[in-house]
């Protein structure tokens, strides 16, 4: 196998405030080029042609093939962790005050769907205590975990909460049709249809709002690319990366300002710490559109030598990107002729 093409690795681990998405913690590697750092942080879960996607994304910030940003902010929603209701709403005040988020994005899909009414109606009544009523909008995420039979019941009531889609309450194309034929007006969006099974004709025909993630998908301009074929609403949405691939992900998001919904880009306030010095925290629910980059002492601080486990996943990844084409032959050429 060639040596991989990079000037330098790194490798971070930064603590989440609070567990999400069943981790505590964020890992990756940071890969220098010709013209930046990129990032490669794939879950643990992944495998390697996802692994691969993600690489293509990091070449692509290492040859400085990001798309043009065409506004200079992008507007983002705010996080909410897994609490309880009572904890909701103080957490939907303090993630209101700290972003300036008009939009709360929430995890839901409890099997006991009373649990979840409770949930997101203490985030409702918080969201109008700090914004005034019917200004907030609250987006759900259910990640696969119903049945058309649990969503339908579950939705029925929780749609009177002013939801402004759920995403991905059932895992497949066949499943949300069932749903879409129940509830005709029920805003879905689709996330793993996209960046896990690929199934870009199925999402098409059951999405109203496409989230899209970039390092998952193999990059801005694919991400682009998928936008304009399939022509929907588009949430840009991050990976939970470090603020190095966040920025990445606000430009993208910039370059798509016309079919861009609040973008998912504001998790940078679960980390107990960032890659960089400047962390792309939002104001004014606003991310700026512009590469955050490492400084070497931010380097030297929080990150390592890379270990023998991500070096090997590396190299995996490496290989089926090169075999499967996903890296285009100027990049690749830039990237050689650097290393
Ligand atoms: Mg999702």
């Amino acid at each position: 196998m060639p040596r991989f093409p990079a000037i330098d690795i790194r490798q971070y681990r930064i603590p989440l405030i609070t567990s999400f998405r069943d981790i505590d913690h964020r890992e990756g590697l940071l890969l220098q080029g010709p013209s930046g750092w990129g990032e490669f942080a794939p879950f643990s879960d992944y495998g390697v042609e996802q692994d691969a996607f993600w690489l293509a994304a990091a070449f692509e910030m290492m040859t400085g093939q990001v798309p043009k940003p065409l506004v200079a902010t992008v507007p983002v929603n705010a996080i909410l962790a897994e609490q309880e209701p009572a904890a909701l709403t103080d957490e939907v005040h303090r993630v209101v005050s700290l972003t300036g988020a008009h939009t709360v994005k929430m995890k839901v899909g409890s099997t006991d769907t009373a649990i979840d009414l409770a949930r997101v109606a203490a985030v409702r009544s918080a969201l109008d205590a700090c914004l005034g009523d019917a200004n907030g909008a609250i987006r759900l995420d259910v990640n696969c975990q119903w049945s058309v039979a649990t969503a339908a019941a579950a939705l029925t009531e929780l749609m009177q909460f002013g939801i402004e889609y759920v995403e991905q309450p059932c895992a497949t194309v066949g499943e949300l049709e069932q749903l879409r034929d129940e509830m005709p007006d029920l805003p879905i969006a689709v996330d793993e249809l996209l960046r896990r099974d690929r199934d870009f004709a199925g999402a098409a025909r059951v999405a109203d709002v496409v989230v899209l993630k970039v390092a998952p998908l193999g990059g801005g301009r694919e991400v682009l690319r998928l936008a304009s074929e399939l022509g929907l609403p588009v949430v840009i949405s991050s990976a939970m990366e470090s603020s190095i691939g966040l920025s990445r992900d606000a430009c993208v998001a910039a370059a798509l300002s016309e079919q861009a919904l609040a973008s998912g880009l504001s998790t940078a306030v679960l980390h107990e710490f960032d890659a960089v010095s400047q962390p792309l925290i939002p104001r004014d629910g606003q991310v700026p559109a512009q590469l955050v980059q490492p400084d070497s002492a931010t380097l030297a601080e929080r990150t390592t030598p890379p270990n023998s486990d991500w070096l090997a996943r590396l190299a995996a990844a490496w290989d089926t990107a090169r075999h499967a084409g996903l890296v285009p032959a100027e990049q690749l050429q830039a990237l050689q002729d650097q290393s």
